[in-house]
């Protein structure tokens, strides 16, 4: 609740809209504001000059300023006020736009209730408190739009959409860990985020990088509870992360720095809780490090506190390969789809870490030839096809890719826009962005990574007719296979390969006919078929359990 009459400025030219949205304003007893109302967008940017507005409330087609520009000049004008766009129902897309270009939150003037903009503006101006913070990132930007996107066609109920666009839970740590000298002392940050605990314990994987950040951590774990619902797990979305770049460590102090986390977050996970697994610069013995501390705190081995770990301690068979043998199964299934043969069909695999390695490996298993791969080291080419097994081969001999005979080197850039039928994304995030999408060239775009297409690349993708496994569906191999890993570890007992992999095929098949009909019922992209499925699940759980208290 906010205290102060909060100063709004609303910019519309319409005089009828200008009078209802006054009239709403008013109606609500739970905001007390001043509203004061210009037509035009110089008048708005001369009234944001004087420095006490607290919210912008925007149409974006006015008589001297249009679309993205006009929100553009606000920002410019006063870039640490928040604004709300007012849209017609005409306009969704561009408002949709908008709110990737920094507004945040875009409302529909035909069917506006007082509630709904009183409280998108109340909202708001505790978000825009949070911003400037760590919350500020594409990547969490990124993935609220493609929720907001959901909700909108879903016609989701307001109550719900608030409440799933921020997690439920974050912890942000600081700590310290002993560099291999012992004389130097390194302090990291570290997170912990659970999006939703409504569905059961918690799940999702930590994340070793450099860049990582709370807004990072928080997108990630966002788009593990529509994977999770997708997939009918009886789990709610959770990710960590450390800022660290793990190849500068050592063994022992990667196991320092992992021991240490663990204890740091040890309070909100366990293995009714909250799951950690591997995700980006971690592994099996990362899981088994986690579990160590974990257990030696509770005074007995607790195996099902993380999935991923090694198969001796308690891993599932199946788990490592999980989410690229789960893409090409997919794959598969969207070839027969699109009515594309595999054996004579080509594909670039961008990244070649453990999804994109085993994702090279199971298209050569499926007689596709490989023509591309990459690594963080360099692009690699060759139009005859590459050896996954000599690639395998170099990597295990020279860490990266970098200097592998047969082939052509080349650039990330030019990599994603090689001629193929399936493109893979096996490596970061944000790599398919409104620069490049025209100029991809596969029939097929299979996201093994989290978040490498950007909004505004899903439309024009979309338009070009390129089929998109969006990576809610395309990776979620991983966690299915971490939910049987799970499953066994508090049965104590063992399934068999032939078991799990047939039971991940069944679960992955299930999501991708699901979602194939949504997305042809609806004519809308497989991206936000997939997340109406996760979404509504999630919904309805939600309104079944009710509210607390
Ligand atoms: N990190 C993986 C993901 O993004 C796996 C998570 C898990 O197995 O819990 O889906």
């Amino acid at each position: 609740m906010l205290d102060l009459p909060v100063r709004l400025l609303l910019i519309e030219d319409n005089p009828l809209h200008r009078r209802l949205i006054q009239q709403l304003l008013t109606a609500d007893p739970q905001l007390q504001c001043e509203v004061e109302a210009v037509e035009r967008l110089a008048d708005g940017l001369a009234r944001l000059a004087r420095n006490d507005v607290d919210l912008v409330l925007l149409d974006l087609v006015l008589p001297d300023s249009q679309e993205l520009e006009t929100l553009l000049r606000v920002r410019l004008a006063a870039p640490q006020v928040p604004v709300v766009i007012l849209t017609s129902l005409d306009d969704v897309k561009l408002a949709a736009r908008a709110v990737e270009s920094g507004a945040y939150d875009y409302l529909v003037k035909s069917n506006l209730k007082s509630t709904a903009l009183s409280r998108s503006i109340r909202y708001t101006l505790s978000r825009a408190r949070a911003r400037g913070g760590e919350w500020d990132s594409p990547m969490f930007r990124l993935a609220q739009q493609q929720f907001l996107k959901a909700a909108q066609y879903m016609d989701l109920d307001d109550n719900i959409r608030q409440r799933l666009l921020f997690p439920q839970r974050t912890q942000v740590v600081s700590f310290p860990f002993f560099r291999d000298d012992r004389s130097q002392v390194e302090t990291v940050f570290g997170y912990r985020v659970q999006h939703v605990l409504s569905m059961g314990p918690t799940k999702g994987g930590i994340r070793y990088h450099q860049d990582v950040d709370l807004g990072e951590v928080a997108a990630l774990a966002m788009w593990m509870t529509w994977k999770c619902a997708l997939m009918k797990l009886p789990f709610g979305g959770a990710k960590g992360g450390v800022r660290v770049d793990p190849t500068s460590l050592s063994k022992r102090e990667l196991q320092r720095l992992t021991r240490r986390y663990t204890a740091e977050i040890i309070d909100i996970i366990g293995p009714d809780r909250d799951i950690p697994a591997p995700d980006m610069g971690t592994d099996e013995q990362v899981m088994a490090w986690l579990m160590d501390t974990y257990s030696q705190q509770v005074g007995h081995a607790v195996p099902a506190v993380v999935t991923g770990k090694p198969v001796v301690l308690g891993g599932s068979l199946g788990r490592k390969e999980a989410t690229g043998r789960g893409l090409v199964y997919l794959i598969k299934a969207s070839a027969e789809h699109l009515g594309l043969d595999l054996s004579r069909a080509s594909a670039v695999v961008q990244g070649f870490g453990n999804v994109g390695s085993y994702t090279a490996r199971f298209l050569a298993e499926a007689g596709v030839k490989l023509v591309g791969v990459s690594d963080v080291s360099t692009g690699l080419f060759n139009p005859n096809g590459l050896s996954v097994d000599a690639l395998l081969a170099h990597v295990a001999e020279h860490r990266v890719l970098a200097g592998f005979p047969d082939a052509e080197a080349i650039s990330n850039q030019e990599l994603l826009e090689l001629d193929c039928d399936v493109l893979a994304l096996a490596a970061l995030q944000n790599q398919v962005t409104v620069e490049n999408a025209d100029r991809l060239k596969c029939r097929l775009l299979a996201e093994g990574a989290n978040g490498p297409t950007m909004l505004e690349a899903d439309d024009i993708l979309f338009e070009r007719g390129i089929f998109v496994l969006p990576d809610i569906l395309g990776n979620a191999g991983g966690v299915t296979v971490s939910y049987f890993e799970w499953v066994q570890g508090i049965q104590n007992l063992t399934w068999t390969l032939e078991e799990i992999n047939a039971r991940l095929q069944t679960i992955l098949l299930d999501a991708f006919h699901r979602t194939l009909k949504r997305a042809g019922d609806n004519h809308i992209d497989m991206r936000t078929a997939a997340l109406i499925e996760g979404v509504s699940r999630v919904t309805e759980a939600k309104l079944l359990r009710g509210v607390f208290p």
